[in-house]
């Protein structure tokens, strides 16, 4: 299994280090040929306005989007989460949207008092997939709020009665950091998906 990581800039290399440890082949996608190795991604955290902008110079737009469109697994963190979403508010006036999964995000949610914040979070569909009942660590940075799910979109865990992790499809997206976490449960389940 070839896994790819969305590597035009924020935390691309610890997902890669977690995808490795769990057996996958990793691939660092730059390119629209790297794209092109993989049969699955991860869109990490990092900064999604910096991230559209890498992803429109290096014609990365349309691949992705015909890859998210084409149904193979996509796993979107943080930032991440931000560039699949369908509507994001607070962002940038030409950050582009990849328009995976119908939901709206808003971009540092959070406010300056509480930039940062770790809670542990219940996240059922782990126990229903074998890997056990444990609170995931869920490590926030910046986040995102997820304001709106469409019709379809399971929410996986709440924080604030607000979703964290949602799925729709092949498409995962959390707003929080899991290959922070030390534990590499949610990324075992994209791995299986
Ligand atoms: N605040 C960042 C953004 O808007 C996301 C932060 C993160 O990925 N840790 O893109």
């Amino acid at each position: 299994m070839t896994a790819g990581v969305l590597a035009l800039q924020g935390a691309f290399a610890a997902h890669a280090s977690v995808l490795e440890s769990l057996g996958a082949t990793v691939v660092e996608v730059r390119t629209a040929d790297d794209l092109a190795l993989v049969d699955r991604l991860v869109v990490p955290g990092g900064e999604s306005t910096t991230m559209s902008m890498a992803a429109e110079r290096s014609g990365l737009l349309e691949p992705l989007r015909a890859f998210v469109a084409s149904g193979r697994p996509t796993f979107g963190t943080c930032a991440g989460a931000i560039l699949l979403a369908a509507e994001c508010f607070d962002g940038r006036a030409d950050q582009h949207q990849l328009a995976a999964i119908d939901i709206s995000v808003r971009r540092n949610a959070f406010g300056r008092q509480v930039d940062s914040f770790e809670v542990d979070v219940p996240i059922p569909a782990l126990g229903d997939a074998g890997l056990g009942d444990a609170g995931f660590h869920a490590v926030f940075i910046r986040a995102p709020a997820i304001e709106r799910v469409g019709d379809g979109v399971e929410v996986l865990a709440r924080v604030d009665d607000r979703p964290a992790a949602v799925r729709s499809g092949a498409i995962m997206v959390t707003t929080f950091h899991p290959e922070l976490a030390g534990d590499d449960r949610l990324h075992e389940l994209f791995l299986r998906s």
